[in-house]
């Protein structure tokens, strides 16, 4: 089956592109490369390469937002005869912190390139979509672990980009009933690198996220882990997340679109995490101890629009993909720190 993979060069992206070629699909990647490198799609073919396996990508640099490009795109392979049947939706920008500063940019490519690639696609009859959601449209919550029909409330520009465009799927949803496949998976935290070393997340510039900025302080790039407060209502006073695995994230995907298979017409809200809490302080040390590296942290204050504690209940998922979770946060820190150690500078 072909599948076009919107930001397939990015960090998810690519670990999911390597996850399908696994499983015999055919791809399509359109991206930008605003926030990743070309070198992530060359290194998931060299992967496959190296055991004498041949196996293509098609790439496209190109951005969702241009209807021409999407349009050309898609008619390609329908004149080819073999037209692409569903998208991964992945492409969009991610940092909460740069949505506060530039919202516009951001309903822009987020929700007006998520439309204009929903417009192509109704054109061409390609009506399955999965869409790169996030855990932080749930806000701050009381309800813990969070469900799926939990408060949507999102504290951040970003996420209200990310509740649009869950609106947008479910509005074209109802419109056609008959029609759409969508899946919204709202991802929890997703870290670590592919085992082989080859791929993984290599942040444009200072780290936002807590992992990449881990491994960047283990290697002398950065000097110090900044913890954002230590007064949280934990039981070591600093922020719980649920660390999934990025490998499992991207298994998660080739679940979903098997499951979406065997419907007509269907739409689902899918949390994908470990349904388990980490601490920042039990990340550290985890990742302390299973690379044997040192870690040096100062507390700061709390991180504006911070959530104290962010726990998936999973149990939507485990039912209905014929999937879970396999590596634990130990894997998650030994293949992070692979990644670094082998790749100092990322893919620059
Ligand atoms: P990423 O930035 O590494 O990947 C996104 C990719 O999309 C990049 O390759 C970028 O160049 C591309 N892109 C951005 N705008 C584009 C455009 N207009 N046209 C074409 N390509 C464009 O991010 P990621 O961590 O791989 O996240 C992928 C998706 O998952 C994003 O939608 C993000 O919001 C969502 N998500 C990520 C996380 C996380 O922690 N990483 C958590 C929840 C949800
Ligand atoms: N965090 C931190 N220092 C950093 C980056 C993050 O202490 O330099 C904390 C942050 O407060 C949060 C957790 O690590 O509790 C995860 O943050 P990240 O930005 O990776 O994910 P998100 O907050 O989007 O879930």
């Amino acid at each position: 089956m072909r599948v076009l993979v919107t930001g397939g060069a990015g960090f998810i992206g690519s670990h999911t592109c390597l996850a399908l070629l696994e499983k015999g699909y055919e791809i399509i990647v359109i991206d930008s490369y605003i926030n990743s490198h070309k070198r992530s799609l060359k290194r998931v073919v060299e992967i496959f390469t190296r055991n004498n396996i041949v196996k293509h990508i098609d790439i496209e640099v190109g951005d969702i937002r241009d209807e021409k490009v999407l349009d050309k795109l898609f008619l390609r392979y329908k004149d080819l005869g073999n037209p692409i049947k569903a998208v991964i939706h992945f492409a969009g920008r991610k940092s909460v912190k740069e949505s506060v500063l530039n919202p516009l940019l951001y309903w822009d490519i987020n929700v007006n390139g998520s439309i204009t690639l929903l417009r192509v696609m109704d054109k061409y009859n390609c009506r399955t979509i999965v869409f790169s959601s996030s855990a932080t449209i749930y806000g701050v919550s009381n309800c813990l672990p969070l469900k799926e029909n939990a408060k949507i409330k999102p504290i951040n520009p970003y996420g209200r980009t990310k509740v649009a465009i869950e609106q947008i799927l479910s509005d074209t949803f109802h419109s056609h009933t008959n029609k759409w496949k969508i899946a919204n998976l709202r991802y929890f935290n997703p870290i670590g690198a592919h085992s082989s070393g080859m791929i993984g997340e290599s942040p444009i510039g200072i780290p936002n996220n807590i992992f990449p900025y881990i491994t960047q302080v283990a290697a002398g790039v950065l000097d110090e882990l900044k913890i954002f407060g230590k007064d949280w209502p934990t039981s070591d006073g600093t922020c719980i997340r649920d660390y999934i695995h990025v490998m499992d994230l991207a298994e998660g995907h080739i679940a979903t679109l098997e499951y979406l298979n065997n419907f007509e017409k269907k739409i689902v809200n899918l949390n994908l995490g470990r349904g388990l809490g980490t601490s920042v302080l039990e990340l550290v040390d985890t990742f302390e101890k299973v690379n044997n590296v040192k870690i040096s942290t100062n507390f700061s204050n709390r991180r504006i629009g911070d959530c104290c504690t962010l726990i998936a209940d999973n149990c939507l998922a485990l039912s209905c993909l014929n999937w879970s979770p396999k590596r634990d946060l130990v894997k998650m820190c030994l293949d992070g720190w692979k990644w670094q150690l082998l790749n100092p500078d990322g893919y620059q």
